[in-house]
């Protein structure tokens, strides 16, 4: 028992240094939206007044009524109407300043989570499914949005409901005595409520971005799932996730629905406790029929008195939640971002060199084991070996997607972990086995490479990489939208758009992952035409899944176990290394 009193005391003081933390840091995105915020706050508190003063007109209209009194009945009628407008005025305002609150919000917060995603290390991506960073910057940028205003309203809403007490405090002390037990009633019901809501929901959260990771993957794999026949077993895991998240909300609602049943009983006794007591302190002569009507009409705001500030608690809690999971990513802790050197190299020469380097993806697996090899401006160099044997992996850390354990790498000299980001990414492009494609127009997916580039570079770095032609005879050419990656091109053809777009970068340093499957020979030609085209004006890396297709190599990197264990040309290794021999025998077998 003392032992749970510390830890909930010691989770109360995390979360309350975790919401001053966040609420300050939160502050930065609604820096542009001031002056709205403050107009926001001081309708809000013009509303508050007036939704106090309301009720105490309102009677004044039943006891003008009860009591005749025409004029003085039709001027508090025309009280009430004009408060109204005010109202419905202040309703209109306070909807326009929230939409641009909100808004504002929202777009700063999730464009600073999309930029700080692009900038995490690929192992953060590696460990955890996508959902993960696509529920936070779609759902909880929206929760934080919302919650500048609801602090705004609650606030107001506790002020107005102050005035009411100090109201009916004056009026009559019985009844304030009976109204601060009502509310501290119905304030306990809903704490108790919110605790126990509060106690799942950072798992209902947890769970929905399982859901929302593997629901993505079944939209993008659809292809495979279809042709894996993988329909039932992926519809199986995919049920499972959307039955665990659903029971978690259920579990949530079946807490609400009990707490509203128990809340909605307590406010019927109250109204009724409310009248036998009225009765009582009238026959005693310790209340007035105008005062109890007056009272009677503030019964809504009696009840929730305190209710304000349940939802100003049950806020906090909701913000801590969504504000850890967003700084989590903005910041750089739970998830790590990459890091750079700050040496600046505008344009490098092309030479590479491994110093005995070391890496693997988990600590205790090296797949990249002491691997020593050098490269020399404009060569053309091939890394042949079984599949499996770390040749990709190699231009993971050549392209510092990866950060290495032990060991160099060399850039022109320069360590890699010196270079800044630049540096290195606008010297090196990358063509992998499945480039990813835009579901964008053709010419825009190559403007991703170069921004400014005319379409005369864009055509003619097309016809270098053998994919003019193929453009030109679709119907709407350079502006035909190639679906979500790339849905309408052939395996080949999106390898020589990701050539087109790595000539227009016009980086020294090409890296060409060939595709492991099978391209027809026509494809394969027009591939081997593409970089031919290229020899001898860049440093071509081609990690080789075929070997037939890289014999006129300069170098031929032979890897295996996480080393290069051979090199020199296809000639000179068929007579010098035995390993390499066999697995060229093997690759004219196939
Ligand atoms: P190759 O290109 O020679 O076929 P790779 O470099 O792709 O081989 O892979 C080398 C080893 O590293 C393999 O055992 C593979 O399973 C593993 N591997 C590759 N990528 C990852 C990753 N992102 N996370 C964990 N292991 C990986």
């Amino acid at each position: 028992m003392v032992l749970s009193y510390y830890e909930g005391n010691e989770k109360y003081m995390e979360d309350k240094a975790n919401f001053i933390r966040n609420i300050k840091k939160t502050w930065i995105y609604l820096k542009d939206c001031k002056a709205n915020l403050i107009g926001y706050a001081s309708v809000s508190i013009i509303e508050a007044i007036i939704s106090a003063i309301l009720p105490l007109i309102s009677a004044n209209v039943i006891l003008n009524i009860t009591n005749g009194i025409i004029k003085q009945l039709i001027l508090s009628a025309i009280a009430v109407l004009v408060i109204e407008f005010v109202l419905y005025i202040i309703y209109y305002f306070k909807g326009f300043l929230y939409q641009k609150i909100y808004q504002k919000t929202l777009v700063n917060l999730q464009v600073a989570v999309a930029r700080e995603t692009l900038k995490l290390e690929i192992r953060e991506i590696d460990k955890v499914s996508s959902g993960v960073f696509i529920d936070r910057l779609n759902k909880d940028t929206q929760d934080i949005s919302a919650m500048f205003m609801e602090y705004t309203y609650w606030t107001s809403y506790v002020i107005s409901n102050i005035g009411v007490l100090v109201a009916i405090l004056i009026l009559n002390k019985y009844l304030f005595i009976y109204a601060v037990i009502t509310s501290i009633c119905i304030f306990v019901i809903n704490k108790k409520r919110l605790s126990k809501q509060y106690a799942i929901q950072e798992n209902v959260k947890k769970i929905q971005e399982k859901k929302t990771g593997l629901t993505g993957e079944l939209v993008r794999g659809i292809r495979d799932i279809k042709v894996l026949n993988a329909s039932h077993s992926i519809l199986k895991q995919t049920t499972s996730k959307i039955v665990e998240a659903s029971n978690e909300e259920i579990r949530m609602l079946n807490i609400q629905r009990i707490y509203n049943y128990l809340e909605n009983n307590v406010r019927m006794i109250c109204d009724f406790v409310f009248i036998i007591f009225g009765c009582l302190l009238y026959d005693k002569n310790l209340l007035t029929i105008p005062t109890f009507v007056i009272i009677y009409n503030y019964q809504t705001e009696i009840k929730n008195l305190l209710l304000g500030v349940v939802q100003l608690l049950e806020y906090n809690k909701k913000f801590v939640v969504a504000s850890n999971r967003i700084y989590e990513v903005i910041d750089d802790k739970k998830f790590k971002k990459e890091k750079f050197g700050l040496v600046s190299i505008k344009n490098l020469s092309g030479s590479i060199k491994f110093k005995h380097v070391k890496f693997g993806y988990h600590e205790d697996n090296n797949v990249i084991d002491g691997m020593d090899f050098e490269i020399q401006p404009n060569e053309k160099v091939a890394f042949v070996g079984k599949s499996g044997a770390g040749k990709t992996t190699i231009f993971s850390l050549i392209t510092r997607l990866y950060s290495i354990n032990d060991g160099e790498i060399l850039l022109d000299g320069y360590n890699i972990n010196d270079l800044d980001g630049d540096s290195i990414r606008n010297n090196m492009s990358i063509i992998t086995q499945n480039p990813y494609i835009f579901n964008f127009s053709i010419k825009d997916n190559l403007l991703l490479a170069k921004e400014d580039a005319t379409m005369e570079d864009i055509r003619n770095a097309c016809k270098i990489a053998c994919i003019d032609d193929f453009i030109m005879s679709l119907k709407n050419q350079y502006e035909t939208i190639i679906g979500e990656n790339g849905v309408i091109l052939s395996g080949g053809q999106k390898q020589r758009l990701a050539i087109a777009r790595a000539l227009l970068m016009k980086t020294e340093i090409i890296l060409f992952d060939e595709a492991t499957s099978a391209l027809d020979n026509e494809t394969q030609s027009e591939i081997q035409r593409a970089i031919e085209n290229l020899k001898g004006e860049y440093t071509i890396l081609i990690v080789a899944h075929r070997l037939s297709t890289v014999v006129d190599s300069d170098k031929i990197f032979v890897v295996n176990d996480g080393k290069v264990i051979s090199s020199g040309s296809h000639k000179n290794l068929l007579k010098k290394c035995k390993f390499y021999k066999n697995l060229y025998e093997k690759d004219l077998s196939i």
